[in-house]
């Protein structure tokens, strides 16, 4: 059987600040050697920097406006609700199908945002967004059947974390498993162009970093975090010695960096604290409400009122602080849509304005939009550390502007970039008591969901033929990948993507709540 002309190997979350040490420490082997012989650049993820927004870019070689795969979720219009998105939502084909129309054939396995699968020349096992394994996981449906049986049968979805001290095992088990099964579909549909992604590395980096620690210190104690970047390191080995020849390009590279949440961002209460958002108060439902409370409300409608907001920064440090964490609530439903004007959803920052017409209670009409996301952005950017007194949030970006031309829907209007992507930033709906701003080093990082958030440098290592093609790319993106691997595949450079696919079958709701599990697992919600 003839190697295939390129192997693509997905790391998830895979940062170089990590690799780039611990490879030079001889701690990775397999990836220093490839660097060695090839190249490691940054590779520059989406905005936002999230799993299935940037793993369509790569699969796509279009931004968000035109994939149309903005979040974990879209929102539901009529009732607010997020719903769990899957590739079916992606309005455009991957390069898989470019690679298939020019006669190749073309394998991949657990590559996130694959599901359902597409039909290919070749075989695909789809990854994290798979509600249950099973035959609708695979093209062909013999896939699943390769992929699945046998003695050592291929593990599918994020390893569970306890019991804790077998996790490392447990996720080198899964992860050679892959690998082997690699093999397997290879043996039964030999391919061109095989691309398989370990997420490894982007799951114990989510849980075992240490809260606080920065890279530096990471990279120096290893701990498990290193024996993780390890299990992906022996599984590339295994990939590419089984499978790779001499003349074999290879890529090794993530959808996005790594590294610490140094503290969050709690959307919701900075946005309700500017008076643009409003949650129903429990002491709403009650016959009395403390008189501080109702204070603290009628303030806040006055703000949230035409001229009153221009007055908000200095009444509302006048405001009892505990007051405003009693008003404070834990479900979406618990926002008071008629009377907000702005909203935070998703996991990374997006931020909708509540547009009358466009949203069920929506308010905002058009002549009031503009001051509206100049209050949104105001009150973002002057947001300061309370350690250091620094600026947390870089900007809020306007859709327009991020995502140029026509968009997909679903988009959001606003998007908020924390500094350097070192905040954790979401609608922090249930946990509305937390501080607008919260540092790593507060109550002991009480307030971080997770230890390490998203950074949007990736990692990019080439060897071979891919090493020049990656020489020449003078700022690269996720979404150059799929034009240099229709190019290094022999494919000339602008594909003829097919039409979009028609409108997507949502989840059912079991495949809604299996999804909603394993972002759940990995502290995405
Ligand atoms: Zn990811």
């Amino acid at each position: 059987m003839p190697s295939p002309r390129l192997i693509v190997i997905g790391l998830d979350g895979a940062t170089l600040d990590l690799i780039r040490p611990w490879a030079a420490a001889g701690k990775l082997p397999v990836l220093a050697s490839l660097m060695q012989s090839g190249t490691a650049t940054a590779l520059r993820s989406t905005l936002p920097p999230v799993t299935p927004v940037a793993w369509s870019t790569f699969l796509t070689g279009a931004g968000p406006g035109q994939h149309g795969i903005y979040s974990f979720h879209r929102l539901d219009h009529d009732s607010y609700k997020p719903q769990p998105v899957h590739a079916g939502h992606r309005r455009l084909p991957s390069f898989w199908q470019s690679l298939g129309a020019a006669g190749l054939t073309v394998g991949q396995l657990n590559t996130p945002f694959t599901f359902p699968p597409e039909e290919l020349t070749g075989f695909t096992v789809s990854g994290f967004d798979t509600p249950a394994f099973g035959p609708g996981a695979a093209a062909p449906t013999e896939a699943y059947e390769v992929a699945l049986h046998g003695e050592d049968g291929y593990r599918h979805g994020p390893v569970p974390l306890h019991p804790r001290e077998s996790y490392i095992l447990r996720l080198r088990g899964q992860a050679m498993g892959q690998a082997r099964m690699c093999g397997r579909l290879l043996d039964r549909w030999p391919c061109q162009v095989l691309m398989t992604t370990f997420c490894a590395t982007d799951h114990a980096a989510h849980r075992l970093w240490p809260t606080g620690a920065s890279t530096t210190e990471v990279a120096e104690e290893g701990g498990d975090l290193l024996a993780a970047y390890q299990v992906a390191d022996e599984a590339v080995g295994q990939v590419l010695e089984a499978h790779a020849g001499n003349d074999t390009g290879v890529l090794v590279l993530s959808d996005h960096g790594m590294g610490p949440a140094e503290g969050s961002i709690n959307m919701t209460r900075v946005l309700a604290d500017a008076g643009l958002l409003k949650l129903r108060s429990r002491a709403e439902d009650q016959p009395a409400m403390p008189p501080g409370l109702r204070a603290v409300r009628a303030v806040r409608r006055f703000f949230a009122e035409g001229a009153g907001r221009a007055l908000k920064p200095l009444a509302l440090r006048l405001m009892p602080e505990r007051a405003k964490a009693a008003v404070a609530h834990t479900e979406l439903q618990s926002i008071d849509w008629g009377s907000t004007y702005a909203f935070p959803w998703g996991t990374y920052g997006q931020i909708q304005i509540n547009r009358a017409g466009e949203w069920a209670e929506g308010v905002v009409e058009p002549a009031d939009e503009r001051a509206i996301r100049r209050d949104v952005a105001q009150a973002f950017e002057e947001l300061v550390s309370p350690s250091d007194g620094s600026q947390v949030v870089e900007r809020v970006v306007a859709a327009e502007e991020l995502y140029p031309g026509e968009r997909a829907p679903g988009s959001p209007d606003l998007l908020l970039t924390p500094e350097g992507y070192r905040y954790d930033v979401g609608p922090r709906l249930q946990r509305p008591d937390a501080p607008t701003v919260a540092t790593a080093q507060d109550e002991g990082g009480e307030w971080l969901d997770v230890p390490a958030i998203h950074r949007l440098e990736g990692t990019l290592i080439a060897t071979g033929p891919a090493a020049d093609r990656v020489a020449r790319l003078a700022d690269p993106g996720l979404e150059h990948m799929a034009g240099v691997i229709l190019e290094l595949a022999g494919v000339g450079g602008d594909s003829d993507h097919t039409s979009p696919p028609g409108e997507a079958q949502p989840y059912t709701e079991e495949q809604a709540r299996q999804v909603e599990q394993h972002l759940e697992d990995l502290g995405y919600l």
